[in-house]
């Protein structure tokens, strides 16, 4: 068998014949030709019957052959199109600009789904800010571009990366946990944007928005979705209460000036007071029952970040209503700055919390997609922009589902 009937039928490569096989430093590079009679354009796509000449050949990193690296060669054809003038040949295997194949660019969507960022560079050896333009294409070729249809309860998030320099808004469909939209930015004309790419029929259908408490997504939500309730995202308003709560225990630290003992212990305390009381370890409980004698302030704080969590637990919106009435009160008269500045935020979006409780919508789910969300930021260091960014989180939380490139074994006459 020749060697180059042999790369035919164990590539696979669809609309491509291998022509020529060569050794080189690098690996095994094959000269490929495409097999569609009618040129198509690199810029529209569309079949162009001018040809011009032929390009200097270019190399396209294919999957490798039993561990050796495999490159596609072909001198691309110029063509003149009607509608792009003379540009560069479609060619079957890859995107006009990239020096990858679709198989490849496939494998390394699909790593970058299930792996760690060192996982997918070592394994495919490209550089991680490469996989970001890869996961890119990849992304624009599978998932349709517009996946807001049918939207009834969708959640707003600023997501923010780069050591909170850089932000990203993020849409997310309540009904499916899936993200559906997302675009670099924080503002009200961020938010528009998406309304102006849902179309105010689609808008007018929206039934619940969740956002958190920026006013600029409060109008951007209140003009575009006129019948839809907004919700105030329950963790965004505990965070609010955890951070009063950080403020008291630091306050407290810098108080303890005479006695270091005294001030380690407390700075000590700040993830005893932060978790949910159910995930507290032994010392952590004991820790929290020392302070009940030591520090009444904190500790008075600690209880009234716990009641507020309680309180939204419930599943009556009357009671949470009432219930979160007194704690404003008992908030504001605390002594306690933080609180009572948290408790005149409750106040002014009573409203939207409540509706929480309301539509009953989990937040566990929602939950779900920001933890993956954040574990996708974390792993983007080194992705130099929001797009890459964007890309990444549609490619592990738009529902897509990707297999690696798998060959099917074709017999070619050559
Ligand atoms: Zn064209």
């Amino acid at each position: 068998m020749r060697a180059t009937t042999l790369l035919n039928t164990v590539l696979g490569i669809k609309f491509a014949i291998v022509k020529g096989v060569e050794f080189t430093d690098t690996g095994l590079v094959c000269d490929v030709e495409p097999t569609t009679t009618i040129a198509r354009c690199g810029g529209c796509f569309r079949p162009v019957s001018q040809v011009h000449d032929t390009r200097k050949a270019r190399h396209w990193r294919h999957l490798d052959l039993a561990g050796m690296s495999l490159t596609l060669r072909y001198a691309p054809r110029r063509v003149n199109c009607t509608r792009c003038g003379v540009t560069t040949e479609l060619v079957p295997w890859a995107e006009p600009m990239s020096w990858f194949t679709h198989a490849f660019e496939q494998t390394v969507g699909y790593l970058a789904k299930e792996a760690s960022k060192t996982v997918v560079s070592t394994m495919m050896r490209v550089a991680w800010s490469t996989v970001g333009a890869i996961v890119g294409r990849v992304v624009g070729r599978l998932l349709p571009g517009d996946q807001l249809n049918g939207l009834t309860h969708i959640g707003v998030d600023e997501l923010s990366y780069r050591k909170h320099h850089k932000y990203v808004t993020i849409v997310t469909d309540h009904v499916t946990g899936r993200v559906v939209w997302a675009r670099e930015g924080k503002n009200a004309d961020t938010l528009k944007a998406f309304f102006a790419d849902l179309g105010s029929e689609r808008s007018a259908r929206l039934e619940a928005v969740t956002i958190d408490r920026s006013q600029a997504y409060i109008s951007a939500v209140s003009e575009s979705a006129k019948n839809a309730t907004i919700i105030f995202d329950r963790f965004h308003v505990q965070r609010l209460v955890q951070d009063a709560l950080d403020e008291v225990r630091r306050a407290e630290v810098r108080a303890v000036v005479e006695d270091p003992q005294g001030r380690r212990e407390l700075k000590h305390t700040r993830f005893a007071l932060l978790k949910n009381p159910w995930n507290l370890t032994a010392i952590e409980e004991t820790k929290l029952t020392d302070l009940a004698k030591t520090n009444a302030t904190l500790y008075r704080a600690y209880l009234m970040k716990e009641s507020f969590a309680a309180i939204l637990d419930r599943r009556q919106p009357h009671v949470v209503r009432s219930k979160l009435r007194e704690w404003t009160s008992w908030a504001l008269h605390s002594g306690l700055k933080p609180f009572a500045k948290v408790a005149r935020t409750v106040e002014k979006h009573l409203d939207g919390i409540v509706a929480y409780v309301a539509t009953g919508l989990s937040n566990a789910r929602s939950e779900g997609t920001n933890g993956k969300i954040r574990t996708i930021t974390r792993r983007s260091y080194g992705l130099h922009s929001a797009q890459a960014l964007i890309a990444l989180i549609r490619l592990c939380c738009s529902g897509l589902i990707l297999k690696p490139f798998q060959a099917t074994l074709r017999f070619h006459q050559t």
